[in-house]
């Protein structure tokens, strides 16, 4: 398994194998655990060579967000990466992605204004620039993308669609903790008391997809949500909407197919989840 840590390095690697053998590539930012690793699992049996990227994109964090206290742990990653099969991981540095004089931004309109992106300003612009330069460097055949950060999957398809980008991107399902907490390099921030409460976020999401059809409006199914995840005094919901699973539009009626979306504050931490909720069944 090389590190690569130029772009000259990542390009002579990759010049080995260019239009003969397809290249998989899973971006992170890190502190892995078993969600990142299912990314790099589905990419590996579908490709020859596996690329990681491990890199604390500071341009996706705004100035109260946790970029500094951000967990890091390059032994650890590869380790775990060693262990599934990766062929390189490309792990620059802020100079490195970030030269002096850097002064593009790649942004998906609208998409980027809701749900995460209306707290959290510059987040998908800054997701969407530093994907982009990936791209270019490693230029992938196929790329991974956890369905844990499902607006950051439908944004990233659709700049692939809009700018031609030759690259396949695939989403992979949410890996979660036996109790139903989806994985996040976050979780490693909530006390033994929040963990124990974190479990209604999960809880609550998996309630509404199975008794959906029982509500006669969205509004209903929102609030009977909202009331789990609130039921013990430890969340406070910040957002939490039913939009459709391509155009991220609101749901306004109990039928066909969405994703429901929540992000929820607990203690200090700010968790995301969602589930694909189908009216139909
Ligand atoms: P991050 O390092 O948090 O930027 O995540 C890197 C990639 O791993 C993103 O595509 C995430 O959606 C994905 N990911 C993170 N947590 C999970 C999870 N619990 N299940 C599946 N994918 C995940």
């Amino acid at each position: 398994m090389k590190i690569l840590k130029s772009v000259d390095e990542v390009k002579q690697f990759i010049s080995q194998y260019k239009y003969r053998e397809s290249i998989g590539f899973v971006p992170t930012m890190g502190a892995l655990h078993e969600g990142h690793l299912s990314l790099g699992r589905a990419a590996r049996s579908e490709n020859k060579i596996l690329i990681y990227s491990i890199f604390v994109n500071p341009i996706q964090f705004g100035p109260n967000e946790d970029l500094d206290r951000y967990p890091r742990d390059l032994e650890g990653d590869m380790e775990k990466l060693s262990s599934i099969g990766v062929d390189a991981i490309f792990f620059p540095s802020v100079e490195v992605m970030y030269p002096e004089g850097f002064k593009t931004s790649v942004s998906v309109s609208d998409l980027d204004k809701v749900l995460c992106g209306a707290s959290r300003t510059n987040h998908f612009a800054g997701v969407t620039t530093v994907v982009s330069k990936l791209f270019n460097i490693i230029e992938p055949d196929n790329a991974y993308f956890g369905k844990k950060d499902y607006q950051q999957l439908t944004i990233i398809k659709k700049m692939v669609n809009d700018l031609n980008i030759n690259t396949k991107i695939h989403g992979v399902d949410i890996v979660r903790e036996s109790d139903g907490l989806a994985m996040s390099s976050r979780n490693i921030y909530l006390t033994p008391a929040e963990r124990g409460s974190s479990v209604l976020l999960s809880k609550a999401l998996f309630k509404a997809q199975k008794s959906c059809s029982s509500f006669s409006s969205i509004d209903e199914l929102l609030e009977s949500t909202k009331g789990i995840i609130e039921s013990d005094g430890a969340f406070r919901v910040e957002y939490l909407e039913l939009r459709d699973r391509v155009n991220l539009d609101t749901l306004t009626q109990c039928e066909g197919e969405g994703v429901l979306f929540a992000a929820a504050h607990i203690g200090g931490v700010r968790l995301i989840d969602n589930i694909e909720i189908n009216f139909g069944v």
